[in-house]
Protein backbone atom coordinates (compact mmCIF):
# COMPACT_ATOMS: atom_id res chain seq x y z
CA UNK A 1 0.00 0.00 0.00
CA UNK A 2 2.69 2.23 0.71
CA UNK A 3 5.01 1.53 -1.91
CA UNK A 4 1.86 2.25 -4.55
CA UNK A 5 0.67 5.50 -2.96
CA UNK A 6 2.88 8.21 -4.23
CA UNK A 7 2.70 6.31 -7.68
CA UNK A 8 -0.95 6.51 -7.17
CA UNK A 9 -1.19 9.93 -6.47
CA UNK A 10 0.28 11.04 -9.64
CA UNK A 11 -1.15 8.68 -11.50
CA UNK A 12 -4.49 10.74 -10.01
CA UNK A 13 -2.40 13.89 -10.46
CA UNK A 14 -2.39 13.06 -14.14
CA UNK A 15 -5.51 11.51 -14.96
CA UNK A 16 -7.46 14.74 -12.65
CA UNK A 17 -8.39 16.94 -15.91
CA UNK A 18 -9.49 14.29 -17.40
CA UNK A 19 -12.15 12.96 -15.19
CA UNK A 20 -13.03 15.68 -13.05
CA UNK A 21 -15.34 18.46 -13.08
CA UNK A 22 -14.23 22.34 -14.25
CA UNK A 23 -15.36 23.20 -10.29
CA UNK A 24 -12.28 20.62 -9.33
CA UNK A 25 -9.85 21.56 -11.92
CA UNK A 26 -9.95 24.98 -10.88
CA UNK A 27 -9.67 23.67 -7.39
CA UNK A 28 -6.46 22.18 -7.95
CA UNK A 29 -4.97 25.14 -9.97
CA UNK A 30 -5.47 27.47 -7.03
CA UNK A 31 -3.77 24.59 -4.96
CA UNK A 32 -1.04 24.15 -7.20
CA UNK A 33 -0.73 27.87 -7.43
CA UNK A 34 -0.73 28.25 -3.92
CA UNK A 35 1.62 25.60 -2.55
CA UNK A 36 4.35 27.71 -4.79
CA UNK A 37 3.86 30.37 -2.84
CA UNK A 38 3.70 28.36 0.42
CA UNK A 39 6.73 26.05 -0.67
CA UNK A 40 8.92 29.25 -1.02
CA UNK A 41 7.99 29.73 3.27
CA UNK A 42 8.41 26.01 3.68
CA UNK A 43 12.20 27.34 2.79
CA UNK A 44 12.25 30.76 4.37
CA UNK A 45 10.16 30.62 7.40
CA UNK A 46 10.41 26.85 8.30
CA UNK A 47 13.56 26.04 7.34
CA UNK A 48 15.49 29.37 7.59
CA UNK A 49 13.56 30.43 10.22
CA UNK A 50 12.72 33.83 8.77
CA UNK A 51 8.94 34.49 8.89
CA UNK A 52 7.58 36.82 5.65
CA UNK A 53 3.93 37.85 5.67
CA UNK A 54 4.34 39.85 2.71
CA UNK A 55 5.15 36.78 0.35
CA UNK A 56 1.40 37.66 -1.89
CA UNK A 57 3.39 41.03 -2.39
CA UNK A 58 5.58 39.07 -4.81
CA UNK A 59 2.96 36.81 -6.06
CA UNK A 60 1.40 40.61 -7.17
CA UNK A 61 5.03 41.89 -8.94
CA UNK A 62 4.55 38.82 -11.02
CA UNK A 63 0.95 39.07 -11.75
CA UNK A 64 1.31 42.77 -12.30
CA UNK A 65 4.70 42.72 -14.03
CA UNK A 66 3.43 40.57 -17.11
CA UNK A 67 -0.33 41.81 -17.11
CA UNK A 68 1.20 45.42 -17.56
CA UNK A 69 3.73 44.15 -20.32
CA UNK A 70 1.27 42.51 -22.28
CA UNK A 71 -1.56 44.62 -22.41
CA UNK A 72 -0.61 48.39 -21.71
CA UNK A 73 2.78 46.96 -23.82
CA UNK A 74 0.66 46.24 -26.46
CA UNK A 75 -1.44 48.15 -26.58
CA UNK A 76 1.61 51.16 -26.91
CA UNK A 77 2.40 49.24 -30.14
CA UNK A 78 5.87 47.50 -29.04
CA UNK A 79 7.94 44.92 -30.62
CA UNK A 80 5.99 41.92 -30.40
CA UNK A 81 8.45 39.89 -28.87
CA UNK A 82 8.84 42.55 -26.16
CA UNK A 83 4.83 42.24 -25.28
CA UNK A 84 4.57 38.06 -25.01
CA UNK A 85 3.64 36.41 -22.15
CA UNK A 86 7.13 34.99 -21.64
CA UNK A 87 9.04 38.77 -22.15
CA UNK A 88 6.14 39.12 -19.00
CA UNK A 89 7.63 36.27 -16.90
CA UNK A 90 10.99 37.69 -17.93
CA UNK A 91 10.64 41.04 -16.28
CA UNK A 92 8.30 39.85 -12.97
CA UNK A 93 11.03 37.72 -12.40
CA UNK A 94 13.45 40.67 -12.78
CA UNK A 95 11.53 42.91 -11.41
CA UNK A 96 11.23 40.80 -8.47
CA UNK A 97 14.44 39.84 -8.17
CA UNK A 98 15.50 43.23 -7.61
CA UNK A 99 13.12 44.82 -5.44
CA UNK A 100 13.38 41.42 -2.89
CA UNK A 101 17.08 41.99 -2.93
CA UNK A 102 16.85 45.65 -1.98
CA UNK A 103 13.94 44.76 0.71
CA UNK A 104 16.67 41.68 1.83
CA UNK A 105 19.03 43.96 2.17
CA UNK A 106 17.17 46.24 4.32
CA UNK A 107 15.20 43.67 6.48
CA UNK A 108 17.43 40.62 6.67
CA UNK A 109 19.44 42.12 8.88
CA UNK A 110 16.78 42.73 11.31
CA UNK A 111 16.42 40.02 14.21
CA UNK A 112 13.51 39.15 16.24
CA UNK A 113 9.91 39.75 15.96
CA UNK A 114 11.63 43.48 13.63
CA UNK A 115 11.96 41.33 10.79
CA UNK A 116 8.52 39.98 10.77
CA UNK A 117 6.47 43.37 11.09
CA UNK A 118 9.09 44.59 8.56
CA UNK A 119 7.50 42.18 5.91
CA UNK A 120 3.82 42.97 6.87
CA UNK A 121 5.00 46.83 6.21
CA UNK A 122 6.36 45.84 2.77
CA UNK A 123 3.22 43.61 2.30
CA UNK A 124 1.00 46.94 3.14
CA UNK A 125 2.89 49.10 1.09
CA UNK A 126 3.37 46.94 -2.34
CA UNK A 127 -0.25 46.50 -1.73
CA UNK A 128 -1.24 50.02 -2.00
CA UNK A 129 1.41 50.78 -4.74
CA UNK A 130 -0.40 48.30 -6.98
CA UNK A 131 -4.19 49.91 -6.22
CA UNK A 132 -2.68 53.57 -6.63
CA UNK A 133 -0.38 53.27 -9.69
CA UNK A 134 -2.64 54.54 -12.13
CA UNK A 135 -1.18 52.53 -14.89
CA UNK A 136 -1.33 49.55 -13.57
CA UNK A 137 -5.51 50.22 -13.48
CA UNK A 138 -5.81 51.44 -9.86
CA UNK A 139 -8.21 49.26 -7.80
CA UNK A 140 -10.28 47.72 -11.29
CA UNK A 141 -6.98 46.46 -12.40
CA UNK A 142 -6.13 45.67 -15.27
CA UNK A 143 -7.66 43.16 -17.83
CA UNK A 144 -7.73 41.52 -21.20
CA UNK A 145 -4.46 39.64 -20.22
CA UNK A 146 -3.75 37.12 -23.10
CA UNK A 147 -3.54 33.59 -22.94
CA UNK A 148 0.02 31.96 -22.81
CA UNK A 149 0.68 30.50 -26.29
CA UNK A 150 3.22 27.61 -26.85
CA UNK A 151 3.94 27.79 -30.64
CA UNK A 152 0.66 29.49 -31.55
CA UNK A 153 -1.13 27.03 -29.41
CA UNK A 154 -3.22 28.71 -27.15
CA UNK A 155 -3.75 27.83 -23.53
CA UNK A 156 -7.30 29.12 -22.73
CA UNK A 157 -8.65 25.90 -21.15
CA UNK A 158 -8.48 25.53 -17.43
CA UNK A 159 -7.51 22.01 -18.16
CA UNK A 160 -4.71 22.56 -19.88
CA UNK A 161 -3.74 25.10 -17.55
CA UNK A 162 -3.62 22.40 -14.88
CA UNK A 163 -1.13 20.88 -16.43
CA UNK A 164 1.64 23.85 -16.65
CA UNK A 165 0.74 24.80 -12.95
CA UNK A 166 1.41 21.19 -12.01
CA UNK A 167 4.57 20.62 -14.05
CA UNK A 168 5.61 23.89 -12.19
CA UNK A 169 5.04 23.10 -9.08
CA UNK A 170 6.24 19.56 -8.87
CA UNK A 171 9.69 20.90 -10.90
CA UNK A 172 9.61 23.50 -7.71
CA UNK A 173 9.52 20.67 -5.47
CA UNK A 174 12.17 18.74 -6.94
CA UNK A 175 14.31 21.68 -7.00
CA UNK A 176 13.93 22.81 -3.41
CA UNK A 177 14.09 19.27 -2.34
CA UNK A 178 17.63 18.91 -4.03
CA UNK A 179 18.39 21.91 -2.74
CA UNK A 180 17.95 21.17 1.29
CA UNK A 181 19.84 17.93 0.76
CA UNK A 182 23.16 20.12 -0.55
CA UNK A 183 25.93 22.03 0.74
CA UNK A 184 24.33 25.28 -0.01
CA UNK A 185 21.14 23.42 1.78
CA UNK A 186 22.91 22.61 4.54
CA UNK A 187 24.18 26.16 5.36
CA UNK A 188 20.47 27.24 4.84
CA UNK A 189 19.30 24.77 7.34
CA UNK A 190 22.07 26.47 9.94
CA UNK A 191 20.75 29.41 9.89
CA UNK A 192 17.93 28.27 12.54
CA UNK A 193 20.81 27.16 15.26
CA UNK A 194 21.82 31.14 15.28
CA UNK A 195 24.67 32.64 12.84
CA UNK A 196 27.57 32.26 15.14
CA UNK A 197 28.12 28.32 14.51
CA UNK A 198 27.45 28.50 11.13
CA UNK A 199 30.13 31.93 10.28
CA UNK A 200 32.79 29.84 12.28
CA UNK A 201 32.07 26.70 9.95
CA UNK A 202 32.92 29.36 6.95
CA UNK A 203 28.99 30.05 6.40
CA UNK A 204 28.30 33.55 5.12
CA UNK A 205 25.04 33.84 6.57
CA UNK A 206 23.52 37.13 5.37
CA UNK A 207 24.10 35.66 1.83
CA UNK A 208 22.35 32.18 2.88
CA UNK A 209 19.60 34.51 3.85
CA UNK A 210 18.91 36.63 0.79
CA UNK A 211 19.29 33.76 -1.04
CA UNK A 212 16.69 32.20 0.15
CA UNK A 213 14.78 35.49 0.44
CA UNK A 214 15.10 35.51 -3.13
CA UNK A 215 14.01 32.02 -3.78
CA UNK A 216 11.27 32.32 -2.19
CA UNK A 217 10.15 35.61 -3.96
CA UNK A 218 11.05 34.06 -7.02
CA UNK A 219 8.34 30.88 -6.22
CA UNK A 220 6.09 33.76 -5.79
CA UNK A 221 6.58 35.75 -8.23
CA UNK A 222 6.18 32.50 -10.72
CA UNK A 223 2.87 31.88 -9.13
CA UNK A 224 1.63 35.44 -10.18
CA UNK A 225 2.46 35.12 -13.43
CA UNK A 226 0.57 31.82 -13.83
CA UNK A 227 -1.66 33.30 -11.88
CA UNK A 228 -2.50 36.29 -14.06
CA UNK A 229 -2.41 34.23 -17.20
CA UNK A 230 -5.01 31.78 -16.12
CA UNK A 231 -7.87 34.30 -14.88
CA UNK A 232 -6.63 36.64 -17.48
CA UNK A 233 -6.87 39.67 -15.41
CA UNK A 234 -5.75 41.22 -12.01
CA UNK A 235 -6.41 43.24 -9.34
CA UNK A 236 -4.98 43.71 -6.33
CA UNK A 237 -7.42 42.05 -4.33
CA UNK A 238 -5.05 38.61 -4.14
CA UNK A 239 -1.98 40.36 -2.91
CA UNK A 240 -3.05 42.24 0.24
CA UNK A 241 -1.81 41.15 4.02
CA UNK A 242 -4.49 39.05 4.21
CA UNK A 243 -3.55 36.45 1.44
CA UNK A 244 0.01 37.03 2.37
CA UNK A 245 -0.81 35.69 5.88
CA UNK A 246 -3.15 32.80 4.44
CA UNK A 247 0.44 31.73 2.55
CA UNK A 248 1.77 31.75 6.04
CA UNK A 249 -0.57 29.75 7.15
CA UNK A 250 -0.51 26.76 4.64
CA UNK A 251 3.12 26.70 5.21
CA UNK A 252 2.57 26.21 8.78
CA UNK A 253 -0.49 24.11 9.05
CA UNK A 254 1.12 21.77 6.16
CA UNK A 255 3.75 21.12 7.76
CA UNK A 256 6.93 24.06 7.61
CA UNK A 257 10.16 21.86 7.75
CA UNK A 258 9.02 19.74 4.57
CA UNK A 259 8.80 21.11 1.31
CA UNK A 260 5.44 18.72 1.07
CA UNK A 261 3.93 20.80 4.00
CA UNK A 262 3.52 23.68 1.33
CA UNK A 263 1.18 20.71 -0.24
CA UNK A 264 -0.67 19.77 1.82
CA UNK A 265 -1.48 23.21 3.05
CA UNK A 266 -1.81 24.90 0.41
CA UNK A 267 -4.57 21.95 -0.22
CA UNK A 268 -6.06 22.19 3.24
CA UNK A 269 -6.72 25.96 3.21
CA UNK A 270 -7.93 25.99 -0.51
CA UNK A 271 -10.35 23.73 0.15
CA UNK A 272 -11.37 24.54 3.64
CA UNK A 273 -12.07 28.33 2.18
CA UNK A 274 -14.00 27.52 -0.50
CA UNK A 275 -16.16 25.56 1.36
CA UNK A 276 -16.18 28.23 4.60
CA UNK A 277 -16.55 30.83 1.65
CA UNK A 278 -20.43 28.95 1.21
CA UNK A 279 -20.85 27.98 4.38
CA UNK A 280 -20.29 30.48 7.33
CA UNK A 281 -22.23 33.40 5.19
CA UNK A 282 -25.75 31.53 5.85
CA UNK A 283 -24.55 30.72 9.38
CA UNK A 284 -23.66 34.45 10.37
CA UNK A 285 -26.53 35.72 8.20
CA UNK A 286 -24.29 37.90 6.75
CA UNK A 287 -21.77 38.16 3.84
CA UNK A 288 -18.01 38.48 5.30
CA UNK A 289 -14.59 37.18 5.11
CA UNK A 290 -15.77 34.59 8.19
CA UNK A 291 -13.27 32.32 6.78
CA UNK A 292 -10.11 33.56 8.67
CA UNK A 293 -11.41 33.43 12.09
CA UNK A 294 -12.10 29.38 11.28
CA UNK A 295 -7.92 30.03 10.17
CA UNK A 296 -7.19 31.85 12.83
CA UNK A 297 -8.62 29.30 14.97
CA UNK A 298 -6.93 26.29 13.47
CA UNK A 299 -3.57 27.90 13.13
CA UNK A 300 -3.33 28.07 17.24
CA UNK A 301 -4.69 24.64 17.31
CA UNK A 302 -1.77 23.41 15.30
CA UNK A 303 0.43 25.59 16.82
CA UNK A 304 -0.87 24.05 20.41
CA UNK A 305 -1.20 20.39 19.03
CA UNK A 306 1.38 19.65 16.15
CA UNK A 307 4.01 22.64 15.65
CA UNK A 308 5.44 20.46 12.81
CA UNK A 309 1.89 20.71 10.76
CA UNK A 310 -0.03 18.16 9.52
CA UNK A 311 2.50 16.31 7.11
CA UNK A 312 4.42 14.90 10.04
CA UNK A 313 0.84 12.84 10.73
CA UNK A 314 0.33 12.47 6.83
CA UNK A 315 3.67 11.19 5.92
CA UNK A 316 3.34 7.64 7.95
CA UNK A 317 1.30 6.72 5.18
CA UNK A 318 3.75 6.91 2.81
CA UNK A 319 7.54 4.85 2.45
CA UNK A 320 9.98 6.61 4.51
CA UNK A 321 12.06 8.63 2.23
CA UNK A 322 16.51 7.45 2.93
CA UNK A 323 18.22 9.18 5.86
CA UNK A 324 19.25 12.15 4.25
CA UNK A 325 22.73 11.96 3.02
CA UNK A 326 22.93 8.37 3.50
CA UNK A 327 22.97 6.78 0.38
CA UNK A 328 25.39 9.58 -1.33
CA UNK A 329 28.01 8.75 1.53
CA UNK A 330 28.25 5.24 0.59
CA UNK A 331 28.91 6.23 -2.89
CA UNK A 332 32.69 7.09 -2.32
CA UNK A 333 34.45 4.38 -3.34
CA UNK A 334 35.19 5.76 -6.90
CA UNK A 335 35.27 9.27 -6.26
CA UNK A 336 38.58 10.75 -5.30
CA UNK A 337 39.10 12.13 -1.90
CA UNK A 338 38.75 16.32 -1.25
CA UNK A 339 42.03 17.63 -1.49
CA UNK A 340 43.75 18.76 2.07
CA UNK A 341 45.53 21.76 2.81
CA UNK A 342 48.97 22.15 3.03
CA UNK A 343 50.46 21.76 6.46
CA UNK A 344 52.65 23.55 7.99
CA UNK A 345 55.96 21.94 9.15
CA UNK A 346 55.93 20.75 13.07
CA UNK A 347 57.60 23.96 15.27
CA UNK A 348 56.00 26.33 13.01
CA UNK A 349 54.10 29.69 14.55
CA UNK A 350 50.47 29.15 13.82
CA UNK A 351 48.74 31.51 16.04
CA UNK A 352 50.34 34.56 18.16
CA UNK A 353 48.07 36.27 20.47
CA UNK A 354 50.02 39.78 21.60
CA UNK A 355 48.23 41.60 24.71
CA UNK A 356 44.75 40.92 23.84
CA UNK A 357 42.23 43.26 25.83
CA UNK A 358 38.61 41.82 25.73
CA UNK A 359 36.20 44.62 27.93
CA UNK A 360 32.48 43.85 28.15
CA UNK A 361 31.47 47.09 29.97
CA UNK A 362 33.05 47.28 32.89
CA UNK A 363 34.35 43.73 32.74
CA UNK A 364 37.94 43.08 31.50
CA UNK A 365 37.45 39.53 30.61
CA UNK A 366 41.22 39.56 28.86
CA UNK A 367 43.32 41.41 30.34
CA UNK A 368 46.35 41.94 27.89
CA UNK A 369 46.82 37.95 27.24
CA UNK A 370 49.54 36.96 25.38
CA UNK A 371 49.66 32.92 24.06
CA UNK A 372 51.15 31.11 21.24
CA UNK A 373 50.40 27.58 19.51
CA UNK A 374 53.11 26.09 17.00
CA UNK A 375 52.27 22.96 14.82
CA UNK A 376 52.49 19.64 15.98
CA UNK A 377 51.87 20.86 19.24
CA UNK A 378 49.21 21.22 22.36
CA UNK A 379 49.15 23.74 24.09
CA UNK A 380 46.57 24.26 27.08
CA UNK A 381 44.71 26.83 28.26
CA UNK A 382 43.68 26.39 32.20
CA UNK A 383 42.02 28.36 35.02
CA UNK A 384 38.64 28.73 37.06
CA UNK A 385 35.51 29.20 36.02
CA UNK A 386 35.40 32.31 34.69
CA UNK A 387 38.94 33.14 34.09
CA UNK A 388 38.18 34.26 30.60
CA UNK A 389 38.87 31.30 28.27
CA UNK A 390 36.34 30.88 26.26
CA UNK A 391 36.07 34.95 25.67
CA UNK A 392 39.75 34.56 24.24
CA UNK A 393 38.72 31.54 22.19
CA UNK A 394 35.87 33.96 20.64
CA UNK A 395 38.59 36.74 20.42
CA UNK A 396 40.81 34.60 18.62
CA UNK A 397 38.17 32.95 15.76
CA UNK A 398 36.59 35.78 15.17
CA UNK A 399 33.44 35.63 16.76
CA UNK A 400 33.94 38.66 19.39
CA UNK A 401 36.59 41.38 18.12
CA UNK A 402 38.97 41.96 20.48
CA UNK A 403 39.10 45.49 22.28
CA UNK A 404 42.84 45.93 21.84
CA UNK A 405 45.75 43.41 20.78
CA UNK A 406 46.85 41.91 18.02
CA UNK A 407 45.92 38.14 16.69
CA UNK A 408 48.45 36.80 14.38
CA UNK A 409 47.55 33.14 12.53
CA UNK A 410 50.21 31.94 10.38
CA UNK A 411 51.88 35.52 10.33
CA UNK A 412 48.88 37.35 9.01
CA UNK A 413 46.80 39.92 11.65
CA UNK A 414 43.20 38.18 11.92
CA UNK A 415 41.35 40.50 14.29
CA UNK A 416 38.89 42.18 12.72
CA UNK A 417 38.29 39.67 10.28
CA UNK A 418 34.96 37.52 10.52
CA UNK A 419 35.10 34.48 11.76
CA UNK A 420 34.17 32.95 8.33
CA UNK A 421 37.56 34.48 6.67
CA UNK A 422 39.86 33.32 9.48
CA UNK A 423 37.91 29.32 9.35
CA UNK A 424 38.80 29.69 5.27
CA UNK A 425 42.40 30.14 6.70
CA UNK A 426 42.73 26.96 8.52
CA UNK A 427 41.05 27.61 12.09
CA UNK A 428 38.57 25.62 13.21
CA UNK A 429 37.15 25.14 17.00
CA UNK A 430 34.09 23.84 18.83
CA UNK A 431 31.93 25.63 21.03
CA UNK A 432 32.20 24.82 25.47
CA UNK A 433 28.38 24.98 24.93
CA UNK A 434 27.94 22.63 22.14
CA UNK A 435 26.09 24.29 18.95
CA UNK A 436 24.88 21.39 17.11
CA UNK A 437 21.93 21.37 14.77
CA UNK A 438 19.72 18.75 16.85
CA UNK A 439 17.82 17.46 14.06
CA UNK A 440 20.07 17.05 11.80
CA UNK A 441 21.87 13.69 11.32
CA UNK A 442 25.51 13.51 12.86
CA UNK A 443 26.76 13.47 9.37
CA UNK A 444 24.77 16.33 7.99
CA UNK A 445 26.52 18.06 11.17
CA UNK A 446 29.92 16.86 10.25
CA UNK A 447 29.37 17.89 6.79
CA UNK A 448 28.57 21.70 7.50
CA UNK A 449 32.27 21.81 8.90
CA UNK A 450 33.23 20.70 5.28
CA UNK A 451 31.59 23.47 3.67
CA UNK A 452 34.19 26.21 2.39
CA UNK A 453 35.48 22.41 0.66
CA UNK A 454 32.83 22.42 -1.83
CA UNK A 455 31.91 25.78 -4.02
CA UNK A 456 28.90 23.92 -5.70
CA UNK A 457 26.18 26.67 -5.71
CA UNK A 458 22.13 26.79 -5.47
CA UNK A 459 21.89 26.11 -8.71
CA UNK A 460 23.81 22.98 -9.43
CA UNK A 461 22.05 21.64 -6.18
CA UNK A 462 18.33 22.22 -7.23
CA UNK A 463 19.17 20.72 -10.87
CA UNK A 464 21.60 17.67 -8.60
CA UNK A 465 24.36 18.52 -11.25
CA UNK A 466 26.55 18.38 -7.53
CA UNK A 467 26.04 15.22 -7.07
CA UNK A 468 29.50 14.09 -7.19
CA UNK A 469 30.92 16.98 -4.97
CA UNK A 470 28.08 15.76 -2.60
CA UNK A 471 29.39 12.48 -2.25
CA UNK A 472 32.32 13.63 -1.81
CA UNK A 473 31.66 16.36 1.15
CA UNK A 474 29.81 13.36 2.63
CA UNK A 475 32.69 10.93 2.49
CA UNK A 476 34.80 13.16 4.03
CA UNK A 477 32.63 13.85 6.96
CA UNK A 478 31.93 9.86 7.69
CA UNK A 479 35.53 9.69 7.80
CA UNK A 480 36.11 12.25 10.21
CA UNK A 481 33.21 10.98 11.96
CA UNK A 482 34.80 7.63 12.12
CA UNK A 483 37.82 8.97 13.17
CA UNK A 484 36.44 10.30 16.27
CA UNK A 485 34.25 7.70 17.44
CA UNK A 486 30.89 8.24 15.51
CA UNK A 487 30.62 5.67 13.18
CA UNK A 488 28.23 3.77 14.59
CA UNK A 489 25.31 6.86 14.97
CA UNK A 490 25.94 8.90 11.68
CA UNK A 491 22.65 8.58 10.73
CA UNK A 492 21.09 9.80 14.05
CA UNK A 493 19.97 12.98 14.78
CA UNK A 494 22.59 15.16 16.43
CA UNK A 495 20.45 16.11 19.40
CA UNK A 496 19.41 12.32 20.64
CA UNK A 497 23.07 12.12 21.45
CA UNK A 498 24.30 12.17 24.58
CA UNK A 499 26.29 15.79 25.81
CA UNK A 500 29.59 13.73 25.83
CA UNK A 501 28.84 12.38 22.20
CA UNK A 502 27.59 15.83 21.12
CA UNK A 503 31.23 17.21 21.96
CA UNK A 504 32.61 14.62 19.47
CA UNK A 505 30.28 15.78 16.44
CA UNK A 506 31.66 18.91 17.25
CA UNK A 507 35.30 17.89 17.24
CA UNK A 508 34.65 16.04 13.62
CA UNK A 509 32.97 19.30 12.27
CA UNK A 510 35.87 21.35 13.20
CA UNK A 511 37.98 18.30 11.49
CA UNK A 512 36.07 18.49 8.59
CA UNK A 513 37.21 22.32 8.03
CA UNK A 514 41.03 20.28 7.06
CA UNK A 515 42.23 22.65 9.65
CA UNK A 516 46.03 23.78 10.52
CA UNK A 517 44.51 25.03 14.00
CA UNK A 518 42.20 23.33 16.04
CA UNK A 519 40.77 25.13 19.03
CA UNK A 520 38.65 22.86 21.62
CA UNK A 521 36.88 24.48 24.05
CA UNK A 522 36.30 21.66 26.80
CA UNK A 523 36.27 18.89 24.41
CA UNK A 524 36.13 16.06 27.61
CA UNK A 525 33.65 17.56 29.56
CA UNK A 526 30.94 14.97 29.75
CA UNK A 527 32.98 12.25 28.72
CA UNK A 528 33.59 8.99 30.20
CA UNK A 529 36.81 7.40 31.86
CA UNK A 530 37.49 5.54 28.59
CA UNK A 531 36.31 8.03 26.44
CA UNK A 532 38.50 10.32 27.51
CA UNK A 533 41.75 7.64 27.33
CA UNK A 534 40.50 7.66 23.38
CA UNK A 535 39.93 11.53 23.11
CA UNK A 536 43.81 11.96 24.48
CA UNK A 537 44.95 9.35 21.48
CA UNK A 538 43.14 11.01 18.86
CA UNK A 539 44.39 14.59 20.22
CA UNK A 540 48.30 12.90 20.34
CA UNK A 541 47.44 11.77 16.53
CA UNK A 542 46.40 15.05 15.20
CA UNK A 543 49.00 16.48 17.13
CA UNK A 544 51.61 14.20 15.07
CA UNK A 545 50.11 14.93 12.00
CA UNK A 546 51.26 18.23 12.33
CA UNK A 547 48.12 20.12 13.61
CA UNK A 548 48.42 22.96 16.20
CA UNK A 549 45.60 22.35 19.04
CA UNK A 550 44.80 25.07 21.62
CA UNK A 551 42.92 23.43 24.41
CA UNK A 552 40.52 24.62 27.06
CA UNK A 553 40.12 21.82 29.93
CA UNK A 554 39.30 21.55 33.54
CA UNK A 555 40.60 17.70 33.76
CA UNK A 556 44.01 18.04 35.54
CA UNK A 557 44.66 14.53 34.59
CA UNK A 558 43.81 14.82 31.39
CA UNK A 559 46.02 18.24 30.49
CA UNK A 560 49.06 17.27 32.07
CA UNK A 561 49.49 14.31 30.18
CA UNK A 562 48.77 15.44 27.20
CA UNK A 563 49.96 18.99 26.58
CA UNK A 564 53.56 20.02 25.42
CA UNK A 565 52.57 23.95 26.78
CA UNK A 566 50.38 25.00 29.83
CA UNK A 567 48.74 28.68 30.22
CA UNK A 568 46.89 29.21 33.66
CA UNK A 569 44.39 32.06 33.52
CA UNK A 570 42.92 33.75 36.32
CA UNK A 571 40.55 36.89 36.37
CA UNK A 572 41.63 37.26 32.66
CA UNK A 573 45.44 37.44 33.09
CA UNK A 574 48.12 35.13 32.65
CA UNK A 575 49.52 34.15 36.17
CA UNK A 576 51.91 30.99 34.85
CA UNK A 577 53.01 29.30 31.54
CA UNK A 578 55.32 26.58 30.56
CA UNK A 579 55.69 22.96 30.50
CA UNK A 580 53.30 20.63 32.85
CA UNK A 581 55.69 19.93 35.24
CA UNK A 582 56.93 23.68 35.61
CA UNK A 583 53.43 24.71 35.84
CA UNK A 584 52.29 22.10 38.44
CA UNK A 585 55.07 23.44 40.47
CA UNK A 586 54.42 27.00 40.27
CA UNK A 587 53.45 28.57 43.93
CA UNK A 588 50.87 31.02 42.11
CA UNK A 589 49.39 27.98 40.60
CA UNK A 590 49.13 25.95 43.31
CA UNK A 591 47.72 29.07 45.27
CA UNK A 592 45.01 30.15 42.87
CA UNK A 593 43.76 27.27 41.21
CA UNK A 594 45.40 23.74 41.91
CA UNK A 595 45.61 24.98 45.42
CA UNK A 596 42.09 23.17 45.40
CA UNK A 597 42.90 19.77 44.47
CA UNK A 598 45.63 18.96 46.18
P1 LIG B 1 35.80 30.85 31.18
O1 LIG B 1 35.60 30.29 29.82
O2 LIG B 1 37.22 30.95 31.56
O3 LIG B 1 35.01 30.13 32.21
P2 LIG B 1 34.49 33.17 30.09
O4 LIG B 1 35.41 33.62 29.04
O5 LIG B 1 33.29 32.43 29.68
O6 LIG B 1 35.29 32.35 31.19
O7 LIG B 1 34.01 34.45 30.92
C1 LIG B 1 34.92 35.38 31.44
C2 LIG B 1 34.13 36.51 32.06
O8 LIG B 1 33.53 37.29 31.03
C3 LIG B 1 33.00 36.05 32.97
O9 LIG B 1 32.95 36.92 34.07
C4 LIG B 1 31.79 36.18 32.09
O10 LIG B 1 30.66 36.43 32.87
C5 LIG B 1 32.15 37.37 31.23
N1 LIG B 1 31.53 37.32 29.91
C6 LIG B 1 31.72 36.35 28.98
N2 LIG B 1 31.03 36.62 27.86
C7 LIG B 1 30.36 37.79 28.09
C8 LIG B 1 29.49 38.61 27.32
N3 LIG B 1 29.15 38.28 26.07
N4 LIG B 1 29.02 39.73 27.89
C9 LIG B 1 29.36 40.08 29.14
N5 LIG B 1 30.18 39.37 29.91
C10 LIG B 1 30.69 38.24 29.41
MG1 LIG C 1 34.56 28.69 29.21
Amino acid sequence: MRRWLPAGLLAFLAAGPLVLSEFYVTLFNYIGLSALVALGLVLLTGVAGLTSFGQAAFVGVGAYATAWLTTAGAAAGWPALLTTPWAGLALGLMLTMLVAAGLGAITLRLSGHFLPLSTIAWGISLYFLFGNLEFLGGHTGLSGVPPLSFAGWELRDPRWFYYLIWLSLLAALFGVRNLLDSRPGRAIRALKGGALMAEAMGVDTARAKLMVFLLAAILASLSGWLYAHLQRFVNPTPFGLPIGIEYLFMAVIGGASEVWGALVGAAVITVLKHWLQDWLPHLFGASGNFEIIVFGFLMIAVLHRAQGGLWPYLSRGFPQPAVRGEAASRRDASLPPMPQRARPEAGVLLLDVKDVVKRFGGLVANDRMNLAVHAGEITALIGPNGAGKSTLFNVISGVEPATSGEVRFLGQRIDGLPARAIARLGMARTFQHVRLLPQMTVLENVALGAHLRGKRGYLSAMLRLSRDEEARLLAEARRHCERVGLADCLHMPAGSLPLGRQRLVEIARALALDPVLLLLDEPAAGLRYLEKQALAALLRVLRAEGLGILLVEHDMDFVMNLADFVVVMEFGKTIAAGRPAEVQNDPAVIEAYLGGLE
